[in-house]
C-alpha cells in the first residue's frame, strides 16, 4: 500500500526513475510537453543527492547562484540564496520550494524503488516492477536515479557489526545525530570527509580521523551574498546562467591560457596565493596545462602543501595531511572550512591507514596493525558505487533479454552519455559518457532533460515508437571519451572517477572531458540531424 500517489496502471508516455533535481525538472518538462509521465522514488521525499547527505557541513561547492535551475523565470525571481556555497539544508529547501511551486509530487511514488525493468520487443514498452509489487508499464524511461547515489560501505572486516553507532555520511540520519560525548572515528578524507570533520571536531569529545590518502583541499570562503548582487543578478540571469551553458565546465570560472611555465616562479606562488585567498575551486582552471601535465600540476601541488604546513601546528601531522604520490587535480580538488586548523584541536587525532592499515572491526574498536580505537560512533565518508551503482542496482533487460551489466561489463557504453545500444527508449540524466559531475550539474541537468524530453516529444508528434543507439555511434563515442581523458591526469589518481573504490570495478574513466558548451553543440547538432547516431523507428 503507497501512503503517497498510487503509480498509475495505464501505459505512461514516460516513466522517470528518481526524484532529485534531475526527476523533478524530468517530470516538470514533461508535463508542459503534454506527456503523460509518473516517478518512483525511493526515498521518503524529494531531494535525492540532498535528502540523504545531511552529515554536519554537507555543503555545495559551485556557487549558489549557479547551482540552481534556470528554466523557470519565476523561479529564479522568487528564490534569493543566502551564502556563496549553499549549504545542504538550504539547497533541501530549495528543491522542496520547487517540487511545491511546481506542484509535481501528485506524480510521484515514494518510499518505492524500481527494482526491475524489462523491455518487451513486440510492443516497444518497458515494464518496471517495484519493491511494492507495482507493475508500470511505460513507452520511454528516463534514469534519473543519480550518479552518487549509492554509498559504498568499505571493504574491512566486521565492518557491519560495528558495536556503536554506523553512519555513511550519504545516508545521514532524518533526525540528525547527538555526538555531544561521544568518542567518534571517521573513516574517509574525500569531499565528504573534508567538510564534515571539523563540524564533528566541534561536537564529539573525541575524534579520531583514519585518512588512508591525503586529499588536496583549498579554502572555500564563503560568505553570505551581497542581496545587492543577487537582486542586480536576477534582473540579467537569463544572460548570467547563458554564459555558463557554453563554458567547458558549466560555471563562470576564468580559464587561464598560460602554461605555468610561463610565469616566473614569484608570480606563479602570488597567482596561487590570490586563489587561496579568493578560495572556490578556480586554482584548477588558473594555467591550461595543470591539469594535463604532472610537474605543472605538481607546481600547484606544493603549494598546498606550503599552506598546509604554514595552518598545521605539529609538523608530524602537517606531513601525514599533505598530499602525496598523485598529481594535484587528478582526485577532485576538495573545498575546505577549517579543516586543516581543525587538526590543532587537542580532541582530534589523525591516523594513516596507509602507513598502519585498519585490519578490522571488532565490537566497538576499530583495529589498526598497531593501535585500537574504541568508539561509539563510527562515520564511514567512503563514497559511492558512482556512477552505474543505481543503474545496475535495478535488474535492466533490454533486446534479446540483455542485461545492461553485462552489456557494460567492461565499462558503461554509451552514445553521448544519454542512449545504450541494445536499450531502446531509456534515457539517462548525468550520467556516464557526459559531463556528468564534472561540470556544474544543474546545468548539465538541465541540458540533458531538455534534450530528452524533446527527443521523447519527437517521437510522439513523428509517430515513432522506438529510438535506440547506434552501435556505430556509441563506439565512436566511447573512443571520444577515452581519448579526451588520456589527455589528463585523470588517471593517475585512485579514485571514484575511474571506478578504484569498488572493488572488481572496471578501471576506465566514464565523464566526457570535452566541456560542457562544446558537448551542448554536439547533442544540438546530433538532434538538428534528425538525431543522428540513434536508429529510430
Ligand atoms: P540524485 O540527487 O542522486 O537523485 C537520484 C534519486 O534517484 C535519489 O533520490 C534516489 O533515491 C533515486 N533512486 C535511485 N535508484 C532508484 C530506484 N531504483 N528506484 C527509485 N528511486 C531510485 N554536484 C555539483 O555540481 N556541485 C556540487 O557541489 C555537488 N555536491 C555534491 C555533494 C554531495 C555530498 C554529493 C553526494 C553529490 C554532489 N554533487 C554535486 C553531485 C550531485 O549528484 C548532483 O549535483 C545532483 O544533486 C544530482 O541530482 P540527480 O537528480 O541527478 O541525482
Ligand atoms: P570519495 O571522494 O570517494 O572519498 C572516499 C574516502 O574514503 C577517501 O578518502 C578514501 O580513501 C576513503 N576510503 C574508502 N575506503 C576506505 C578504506 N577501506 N579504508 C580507509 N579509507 C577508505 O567520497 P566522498 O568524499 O563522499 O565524495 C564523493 C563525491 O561526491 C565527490 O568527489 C564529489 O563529487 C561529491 N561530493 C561533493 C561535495 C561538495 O563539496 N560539494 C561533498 C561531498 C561529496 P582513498 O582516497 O585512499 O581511496
Amino acid at each position: 500500500m503507497h501512503d503517497t500517489p498510487t503509480p498509475p496502471v495505464d501505459c505512461l508516455d514516460v516513466l522517470v526513475v528518481g526524484a532529485g533535481f534531475s526527476g523533478l525538472y524530468a517530470l516538470h518538462r514533461l508535463r508542459e510537453l503534454g506527456r503523460s509521465a509518473h516517478v518512483i522514488e525511493a526515498d521518503s521525499d524529494v531531494g535525492g543527492v540532498w535528502y540523504r547527505n545531511r552529515y554536519p557541513g554537507a555543503r555545495c561547492d559551485i556557487e549558489s547562484v549557479d547551482y540552481c535551475y534556470s528554466f523557470s523565470d519565476e523561479i529564479v525571481q522568487s528564490w534569493t540564496w543566502s551564502e556563496r556555497y549553499p549549504s545542504q539544508p538550504e539547497i533541501l529547501r530549495y528543491i522542496n520550494f520547487v517540487a511545491e511551486r511546481l506542484d509535481l509530487r501528485t506524480d510521484i511514488t515514494f518510499n518505492t524503488r524500481v527494482s526491475s525493468l524489462i523491455f518487451d520487443e513486440t510492443s516497444h514498452r518497458w515494464t518496471a516492477t517495484t519493491d511494492q509489487g507495482d507493475v508500470i508499464v511505460a513507452r520511454s524511461v528516463v534514469m534519473a536515479s543519480g550518479q552518487l547515489s549509492v554509498p559504498q560501505l568499505p571493504d574491512i572486516a566486521g565492518i557491519e557489526g560495528f558495536g556503536g553507532q554506523l553512519i555513511h555520511t550519504g545516508a545521514w540520519p532524518r533526525d540528525g545525530v547527538d555526538l555531544v560525548g561521544k568518542r567518534v572515528g571517521v573513516i574517509g578524507t574525500g569531499s565528504s570527509g573534508v567538510q564534515t570533520i571539523p563540524q564533528l571536531a566541534r561536537q564529539a569529545d573525541q575524534l579520531v580521523v583514519f585518512q588512508r590518502t591525503a586529499h588536496y583541499a583549498i579554502p572555500a570562503r564563503n560568505h553570505p551574498l551581497d542581496p545587492a548582487f543577487v537582486a542586480d543578478l536576477k534582473t540579467r540571469f537569463e544572460e548570467y546562467r547563458d554564459v555558463a551553458r557554453h563554458h567547458p565546465g558549466g560555471t563562470h570560472r576564468v580559464i587561464g591560457e598560460d602554461s605555468v611555465f610561463d610565469v616566473d616562479p614569484a608570480a606563479l606562488t602570488e597567482a596561487f596565493q590570490g586563489h587561496w585567498d579568493r578560495g572556490g575551486p578556480d586554482i584548477l582552471a588558473a594555467y591550461r596545462d595543470l591539469r594535463s601535465d604532472e610537474k605543472a600540476a605538481e607546481k600547484a601541488g606544493a603549494f598546498v602543501r606550503t599552506k598546509i604546513n604554514e595552518i598545521v601546528t605539529d609538523p608530524e601531522v602537517a606531513e601525514r595531511l599533505s598530499p602525496k604520490g598523485y598529481p594535484f587535480g587528478s582526485k577532485r580538488l576538495v573545498l575546505e572550512i577549517d579543516y586543516y586548523s581543525t587538526f590543532n584541536r587537542d580532541n582530534v587525532t589523525l591516523v594513516d591507514v596507509s602507513a598502519d592499515p585498519i585490519q578490522m572491526v571488532s565490537g566497538t574498536e576499530v583495529v589498526t596493525r598497531d593501535q585500537r580505537f574504541a568508539l561509539d560512533v563510527l562515520v564511514l565518508a567512503t563514497g559511492f558505487d558512482a556512477m552505474t551503482g543505481a543503474l545496475f542496482e535495478i535488474d535492466i533487460r533490454g533486446v534479446n533479454g540483455i542485461s545492461l551489466r553485462d552489456a557494460w561489463a567492461d565499462g558503461p557504453q554509451t552514445f553521448l552519455g544519454i542512449g545504450t545500444h541494445g536499450f531502446p527508449n531509456l534515457f539517462i540524466v548525468a550520467g556516464p559518457g557526459s559531463p556528468s559531475v564534472l561540470s556544474n550539474m544543474l546545468v548539465s541537468i538541465e541540458q540533458h532533460v531538455e534534450w530528452i524530453t524533446d527527443l521523447i516529444d519527437y517521437l510522439h508528434t513523428h509517430e515513432l515508437t522506438r529510438v535506440e543507439a547506434e552501435s556505430d555511434a556509441q563506439e565512436k563515442w566511447v573512443a571520444e571519451v577515452n581519448e579526451i581523458a588520456s589527455r589528463t591526469l585523470f588517471m593517475k589518481g585512485n579514485s571514484w572517477y575511474i571506478g578504484a573504490n569498488v572493488p572488481g570495478k572496471p578501471r576506465v574513466f566514464t565523464l566526457y572531458l570535452g566541456g560542457v558548451g562544446h558537448y551542448r553543440d554536439v547533442c544540438d547538432r546530433v538532434a538538428a540531424d534528425g538525431y543522428a547516431g540513434f536508429l529510430l523507428s
